[in-house]
């Protein structure tokens, strides 16, 4: 059993365990935005596929996930 809390979040520096690491990775089984656009925008504030987060930060970019793609589809129609 894992006992060392040996990853790190990249937002909030935190040290959690490697079994509690989030990824953007698991946006692309959200329905709306599709993930290509998910990956661009979270390109553009310097994350990627790779980094590992903690469940309150991928939560915080889930919501600003949400915000943007709402606004954006607003500004096309
Ligand atoms: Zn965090």
């Amino acid at each position: 059993m894992q006992t060392n809390k040996n990853a790190e979040c990249k937002k909030c520096l935190n040290k959690f365990y490697q079994k509690e690491i989030y990824t953007i990775q698991q946006f692309q089984y959200k329905e709306q935005p599709e993930y290509k656009w998910t990956l661009n925008f979270l390109k553009k504030l310097g994350i990627t596929e790779w980094d590992s987060f903690c469940e309150k930060c991928i939560m915080i970019y889930s919501k600003e996930l949400d915000n943007a793609w709402s606004n954006q589809k607003d500004q096309v129609i």
